[in-house]
């Protein structure tokens, strides 16, 4: 065999993420998809005057503001952190707030999260096949450990990894190195041994390169290759192709 260690992205490489099966609100006129609304009821419980446009938008804004802040140098702003910044937006004083507040917000949003995650039925057999051949772990930028075992655990496979390495725990996101090196370290495997298997080119490809593996790209879309990066060893459409790579 090749490779002895098989390396997942999560979101859109193992599940996809279906925004549809968000709850919808209606905020200022207009029909979005978000958790605002139940981390709304939730607040409004303890904060009677917070409105849910203003949630909304403390919401959006504080996921913004975490998104600039990963941008510079890939540091992961995690969910206690993001969720510090919501409250700040909304003027409350969060060491004011009601012991357990912040948790429960950052639960309810994780949930809702959760419900969204799609995991295609074709996947959960498939890696069943490659788990009793390779070491399997995943690798991916989330601000919310718990969130990603919710989901490998309600799609079934969460045993079938021997890591499961998010970003809110190494502090560093894909592609900084650090993330792929825990991972690594964590089967016991090389870079020259393990393949990593990711949808984003400039994130898994990329950064899975720069430390030695490997890399397969999902591209479902044939989009071509950023300019900047050096090709995938393989491109895949469709994470079913995975054993044709693997037994050729
Ligand atoms: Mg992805």
């Amino acid at each position: 065999m090749r490779y002895a260690a098989l390396l997942f992205d999560l979101f859109d490489t193992l599940v996809r993420f279906d925004r549809t099966r968000m709850p919808e609100i209606r905020v200022n006129g207009k029909a979005v998809r978000s958790s605002a609304g139940e981390l709304h009821a939730l607040l409004r419980a303890h904060v009677p005057g917070v409105g849910l446009a203003a949630c909304y938008e403390a919401l959006m804004d504080s996921w913004r503001e975490a998104e600039r802040l990963r941008a510079i140098d890939h540091r992961e702003v995690a969910a206690p952190a993001r969720f510090a910044y919501f409250f700040r937006r909304l003027g409350l004083e969060e060491g004011a707030l009601p012991p357990g507040l912040g948790r429960a917000l950052i639960d309810t949003h994780r949930r809702a999260l959760g419900r969204a995650a799609e995991f295609p039925p074709h996947h959960g057999p498939l890696l069943r096949r490659l788990a009793a051949r390779y070491r399997l772990a995943v690798v991916s930028n989330f601000d919310y450990t718990p969130t990603a075992l919710d989901i490998l655990e309600r799609a079934g496979v969460s045993e079938l990894f021997g890591a499961i390495v998010v970003s809110d725990a190494v502090g560093w996101r894909k592609p900084r190195r650090e993330i792929f090196d825990e991972a690594l370290g964590r089967l016991g495997a090389g870079p020259g041994d393990a393949l990593f298997v990711g949808d984003r080119a400039d994130i898994d490809v990329a950064g899975a390169r720069a430390v030695g593996m490997d890399a397969a790209w999902i591209n479902p879309g044939a989009t071509p290759l950023p300019a900047a990066i050096a090709p995938p060893t393989f491109e895949i459409r469709d994470l079913a192709e995975l054993e044709a790579i693997l037994n050729p």
